[in-house]
């Protein structure tokens, strides 16, 4: 269902447009917190990608074969500043993010990264709260960067593993780093009160579908809370096909043949994660279904990539140049009229409309790497 969309002020920034290629003219200047797109969906969590650069390989994200020696990453001078990031941050806030999660490429790679998450600390909603700050990781330098995180003022970490079988993950990362090391930057993650910390999975059949159980097994019982991510058709150097997909509802029965689960309800609305709970007590799972059971409508998500355009979907194909309004010395009224046109115009659900579209149509689609957005 279509919400109206507002109607806009006749007075807009024309070199904004310009530079944007937004069809509307911008609204209001200053931002209200009450921006909804054309879904009447809210924005409320930013993602932001900080470097497009990591030390891992993994096979369905950075395969060597297109992020080898020669790969161009972007200059440093191309990335956004910290300042040009908590920036865009603060606009985002005023118009209802209340979540930041910085991501990559692999975030604690960018150098001084706990400068920035002091600068994003300060940031406040409109009502006055702290914004969350959230940072997902491969989890290689954690174990050394987590007391640093948390005085920054990080709240929460995700970590990334996709098995416990040494053999296996370090095939998978393609860069031979071992388990033992992710699973100290787990417990030294908690250790300097960032937990309870999420563990993510990511599940390609016949690749490490056999690790769902040894991987339930082992954060049974532990304070990191587990969840199983589908394989997902991201950018176009993964070679995706659907048969790889494992679903959540397959997850979910495979854990609960050995380890039976009951259902949770969702505890924030726009949550990606379905919850399960162990009914021994041993807490809880996740499960992501991004291809089998999409989760567009309630998508409150806008996403800053490495260069500091902003994407309204995960699959977009183009995102808008924001870096661009900063650096032509746009002022922050200018700069949240153009973030609220963007969002005002959003209409995006390709993981709903995925499955109507041909193998052919999907390749067709030049959707940006995964690295490059953050996930
Ligand atoms: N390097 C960090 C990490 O791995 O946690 C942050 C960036 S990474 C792109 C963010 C998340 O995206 C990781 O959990 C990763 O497993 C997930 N991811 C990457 N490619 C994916 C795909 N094709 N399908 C589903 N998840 C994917
Ligand atoms: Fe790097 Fe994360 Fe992608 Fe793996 S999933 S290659 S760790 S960005
Ligand atoms: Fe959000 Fe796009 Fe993913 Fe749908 S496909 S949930 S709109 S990011």
């Amino acid at each position: 269902m279509t919400s109206p969309v507002p109607t806009h002020a006749p007075d807009g920034d024309s070199a904004v447009r310009e530079t944007l290629g937004v069809r509307r003219l911008p609204s209001t200047g200053l931002a209200t917190g009450g921006l909804v797109d054309r879904f009447a969906r809210p924005m409320r969590d930013l993602r932001i990608s900080i470097t497009d650069r990591c030390n891992f390989r993994c096979v369905y994200c950075m395969p060597k074969a297109v992020f080898g020696r020669d790969y161009a990453f972007l200059d440093r001078d191309e990335l956004l500043s910290f300042e040009e990031i908590t920036r865009i941050a603060r606009v985002a806030a005023a118009h209802g993010v209340e979540k930041l999660r910085l991501t990559g490429g692999e975030p604690l790679l960018r150098r001084g990264i706990e400068g920035l998450i002091e600068q994003l600390a300060e940031l406040r909603t409109p009502d006055g709260r702290p914004l969350e700050i959230a940072l997902t990781t491969n989890g290689s330098a954690l174990a050394m960067k987590a007391e640093s995180l948390k005085q920054a003022g990080l709240t929460r970490v995700t970590v990334s593993l996709d098995s416990l079988d040494d053999e296996l993950f370090e095939a998978m990362n393609d860069v031979r780093f071992p388990v033992a090391r992710v699973l100290d930057g787990i417990e030294a993650a908690h250790a300097a009160g960032l937990g309870p910390v999420k563990v993510n999975m990511v599940v390609k059949r016949g690749l490490n579908d056999h690790e769902i159980l040894p991987m339930a097994r082992h954060f049974h019982g532990s304070p990191s809370t587990l969840r199983f991510i589908e394989y997902m058709d991201v950018g176009t150097s993964n070679g995706w096909q659907l048969d790889e997909v494992v679903s959540s509802a397959e997850i979910v029965e495979r854990i609960g043949a050995e380890l039976p689960l009951e259902p949770l309800g969702a505890t924030a609305p726009g949550e990606t994660a379905a919850r399960w709970r162990y009914t021994d007590g041993g807490g809880e799972i996740g499960v992501i279904s991004s291809v089998t059971n999409a989760f567009c409508g309630t998508c409150n998500r806008a996403r800053i990539s490495t260069e500091g355009k902003l994407f309204t979907c995960l699959f977009a194909t183009e995102g808008h140049d924001l870096r661009a309004l900063l650096r032509g010395g746009v002022d922050d009224d200018g700069l949240a009229a153009a973030m609220a046109s963007i969002w005002r115009d959003r209409d995006d659900r390709y993981s709903e409309v995925r499955a109507t579209l041909t193998p052919e149509l999907r390749a067709e689609r030049a959707k940006v790497e995964m690295s490059y957005i953050g996930g």
